[in-house]
């Protein structure tokens, strides 16, 4: 797996740190979604995918 992150279109909802805080965090001083990990292992994988699934901008990229 692989993660690609859009960061420009971010809205700095934070779904996808509560979803997968292991691999998501974000800015302190905006919110802007930061990746802790591009290349996470299969324990991550799933919450990953939801993390893509509910970002309400679309910025979380996914490659299998
Ligand atoms: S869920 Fe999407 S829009 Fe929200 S902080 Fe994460 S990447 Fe940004």
């Amino acid at each position: 797996m692989n993660i690609t992150l859009d960061a420009d279109k971010c809205c700095a909802a934070g779904q996808c740190v509560l979803v997968a805080p292991e691999v998501f965090d974000q800015r302190d001083e905006d919110g802007i979604v930061v990746l802790l990990d591009a290349a996470p292992p299969a324990d991550q994988h799933d919450a990953v995918r939801e993390a893509a699934a509910i970002c309400p901008a679309a910025v979380i990229k996914v490659d299998e």
